[in-house]
């Protein structure tokens, strides 16, 4: 099916873009791989007039590491770069886990991380990872700047806080303390197709209890979503396997599961059981190894 017809916009700067975009509100709209966005212009599902390229705007593609600030991630950075990166393999190894399992290669060296995140696919790899590393974004408008914990960024399938004229510019995640380690699990059928329950966890370990843990969840409600109540169980105790039970129970009980063409609610509710026991056990091995 051929593309609709629209006009191509090439900013020069970040305030360009914007520019045009608070111009054209219900008209225009950003692209930056094109991975989400052609597909779902080719299938009439969008028919923007407008399509700004980001890619022509020059220094949003970067990732930096600093011990006291974290790691800084330009909007524009691939999801291939992501994986690659031996910074981010470093310092957030789950981060680099969940963009290895996203699509094919040549779908990876297009997509950029930005993208990923504005697209607010609820089955998204690396989004999921970046909320329970604790990342925010830097929102660029034409009034200045303005930055958003991920966590809140997500209200609904395809639907985000984003207002007119908004452009991710960088994603933020903050240092981790010693004795953190990470797991980043995708059920899906084949490694690296869209995920039908996913599952990623940073924990903190102090004298070999669960300092603190974060645990998100993909594919199983209307966004990724941490488990506050899973988390809640593990806050302050010994990680043993009785008590990883209740865990995924408690995750499983906070979850909104659908059927559809991927796979039933019930068979997601099992999965999650299966997987999040996975998962702690593997970032409970990982925090004991050294972590990140
Ligand atoms: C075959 C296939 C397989 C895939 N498999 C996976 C998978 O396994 N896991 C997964 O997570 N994803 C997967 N995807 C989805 C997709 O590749 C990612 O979501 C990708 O990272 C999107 O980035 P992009 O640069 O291509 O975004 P685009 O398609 O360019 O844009 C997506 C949306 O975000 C907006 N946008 C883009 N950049 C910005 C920005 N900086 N600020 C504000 N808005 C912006 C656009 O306007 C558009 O609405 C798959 C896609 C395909 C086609």
């Amino acid at each position: 099916m051929r593309l609709p017809h629209f006009e191509y916009i090439e900013p020069r700067t970040l305030d360009e873009a914007c520019s045009f975009l608070t111009e054209h509100p219900r008209e225009a709209l950003p692209i930056a791989g094109g991975t989400d966005l052609l597909v779902k212009m080719k299938q009439r599902r969008i028919i923007p007039q407008y399509l700004i390229n980001l890619k022509t705007i020059p220094a949003m593609d970067y990732i930096t590491y600093d011990e006291d600030d974290g790691l800084r991630i330009g909007a524009l950075t691939t999801i291939q770069s992501l994986k690659n990166s031996i910074i981010v393999k470093r310092h957030c190894k789950i981060l680099a886990n969940a963009a290895s399992v996203e699509s094919s290669v040549q779908i990876r060296n297009v997509a950029t991380l930005g993208g990923n995140i504005a697209n607010a696919s609820p089955a998204a790899d690396a989004p999921l990872a970046l909320i329970v590393l604790g990342a925010s974004l830097v929102l660029a408008r034409l009034e200045g700047r303005r930055k958003v914990l991920l966590e809140d960024f997500f209200i609904g399938p395809g639907k985000t806080v984003l207002e007119p004229g908004e452009i991710i510019k960088e994603i933020h995640v903050p240092p981790l303390p010693p004795r953190t380690g990470g797991a980043y699990l995708k059920h899906a059928v084949r490694r690296t197709d869209i995920a039908i329950v996913s599952v990623a966890i940073v924990l903190t370990l102090a004298d070999d209890l669960c300092h603190d843990i974060k645990i998100g969840l993909g594919s199983v409600a209307p966004t990724a979503f941490r488990s506050r109540k899973a988390e809640g169980l593990l806050a302050g105790k010994k990680i043993t396997e009785e008590l990883t039970d209740a865990v995924a129970q408690a995750a499983v009980d906070e979850s909104r599961p659908i059927n559809d063409i991927r796979g039933y609610a019930d068979y997601r509710a099992k999965t999650i059981l299966v997987i999040t026991k996975q998962a702690i056990m593997q970032a409970l091995q990982d925090a004991r190894l050294g972590g990140v």
